[in-house]
């Protein structure tokens, strides 16, 4: 046996052995927009109105007519950093914006006591929803937080560039497709750390939270703010849109959760780490045939998932 062989078999065993420590989990997802749904206002408009009203530009009015949200807000920032507007001043109005009634105790007890994997998918930015989190000892309930990132330059600028770019998906904004972003979440959970949703819910308010919840399966919950536009959309399309996912339509944090209390879906505790027999040899036993054939099975799934418009 030549060194060469004798070092691909060595690795061929290591990725077999890392394979067969990645035990499948069943767990449950719950995706959450911020503005108007977690907190109580938008965070753009209410930085935005530190302006002085008499404070705009030429630029703003043609990127707000023209639909490009965020460069909007770039520019925004541009005149509040050009009118001495302090990072502090930014952060504190940003803290004191509330939350809608019962959230703060919606997200604590899904993450801590229901042991739910919580992450928000947001077209604000990262300074504002990590500041809200941070001042509302949230932060450490998120898996991760996909929003347009932004930091404060060096000269104390705020700049914030696009989430990604995108023009297959019509329902969205070209800077974010909600429905897109959750897609590869639930995916990259199954391929890098063997998680698989058994529910997903998505809680949300606006238009931009209708793509994400027509990708779900009818296992899922599509969860609307009783009154916004995403609730009144649904109701009035009802028939043309062909929403798997069960409709929850909520008034509060307190609302939804007494309402995601009484599923019968979530009656049951920890769901059932292996449910399936065929799998069962992943983890616990297998040969490398069984890891190599379940990693084969997953590749395949991500891949048609990536072609077909919905992966479920
Ligand atoms: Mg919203
Ligand atoms: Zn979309």
């Amino acid at each position: 046996m030549s060194s060469n062989s004798s070092s691909d078999a060595v690795a061929v065993a290591k990725a077999v052995a890392s394979c067969r420590l990645v035990k499948q989990q069943r767990r449950r997802l719950a995706a959450f927009d911020f503005d108007h749904t977690i907190v109580s206002q938008n965070t753009d408009t209410v930085v935005r109105d530190l302006l002085p009203t008499e404070v705009t530009s030429a630029r703003a009015h043609e990127l707000v007519e023209n639909d490009c949200w965020t460069e909007y807000m770039g520019e925004v920032f541009r005149l509040l950093h050009e009118q001495q507007v302090p990072e502090a001043r930014i952060r504190d109005t940003i803290r004191g914006i509330p939350e809608v009634p019962g959230f703060v105790r919606l997200i604590k007890h899904l993450a801590k006591r229901m042991q739910f994997d919580l992450i928000i998918i947001s077209d604000s930015n990262s300074v504002f929803i990590e500041e809200w989190l941070r001042a509302h000892n949230l932060a450490d309930c998120f898996l991760a937080v996909f929003t347009n990132p932004a930091e404060f330059d060096a000269t104390g600028r705020l700049v914030v560039r696009a989430h990604h770019q995108q023009s297959d998906c019509k329902l969205s904004a070209s800077n974010l497709c909600k429905g897109r972003v959750l897609e590869h979440f639930v995916i990259e959970q199954d391929l890098r750390r063997s998680i698989r949703y058994d529910h997903v819910f998505y809680v949300g308010d606006g238009n931009n939270d209708i793509c994400p919840v027509l990708r779900q399966r009818a296992c899922d919950f599509a969860c609307a703010r009783s009154g916004f536009a995403m609730e009144k959309h649904l109701l009035r399309n009802r028939s043309k849109l062909k929403l798997r996912a069960q409709l929850l339509v909520w008034k509060s944090g307190f609302d939804l959760m007494d309402q995601m209390l009484a599923l019968p879906q979530l009656q049951t505790q920890a769901p059932n780490p292996n449910p399936n027999p065929n799998l069962g040899t992943v983890g616990d036993g297998g040969g490398p045939e069984d890891g190599q054939a379940e990693m084969a099975r997953r590749a395949s799934a991500a891949a048609s998932a990536g072609q077909a418009k919905s992966p479920n």
